[in-house]
């Protein structure tokens, strides 16, 4: 999802938000921070936890938890809030839509120059302050139809 040349700049930059928000980018944030820029499959956290432990096998659950939280906080990723299941991660803050597959659950981002211009009329319904759209295509991915096998 990202040039190496974009990795790099994110990781820069993620070297002075830390220190913004008065936060030390200690080696542990790090890894855990390029692990997911590096996760193009929208990582739920306990996935991300058994990443970040093949390179610090030692860290604990809640400090992988705590950091991803602060992330989100920071708005470095965000928290992919499908209703029906538990979150799951997106360090890709381009504009952009989600195809869901209802049977394995993997999330695909997709990119979709009519999708980014639906709005909703103004003013939005029921007084909601509209910050952004995301569009989330729910189907059956292309592995999971051949699986499926029928007709
Ligand atoms: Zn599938
Ligand atoms: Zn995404």
């Amino acid at each position: 999802m990202f040039s190496p040349q974009a990795l790099q700049a994110r990781l820069t930059d993620f070297r002075c938000r830390c220190a913004a928000a008065g936060l030390a980018a200690t080696h542990q944030r790090f890894v855990i921070y390029r692990i997911l820029l590096e996760s193009k499959d929208h990582p739920s956290p306990e996935a991300v936890v058994a990443r970040v432990r093949e390179q610090i096998p030692s860290i604990s659950h809640a400090t992988v938890y705590k950091n991803i939280h602060t992330f989100v906080e920071m708005g470095l990723i965000r928290e992919v809030n499908l209703l029906h299941q538990t979150s799951r991660l997106d360090a890709n803050l381009d504009r952009h839509h989600h195809l869901v597959c209802e049977q394995c659950r993997k999330v695909v981002d997709f990119y979709d120059e009519s999708l980014d211009r639906a709005q909703a009329a103004e003013p939005a319904p029921h007084g909601f302050a509209i910050r952004r759209y995301q569009v989330e295509a729910h189907g059956l991915c292309s592995e999971c139809q051949s699986a499926g096998g029928e007709s």
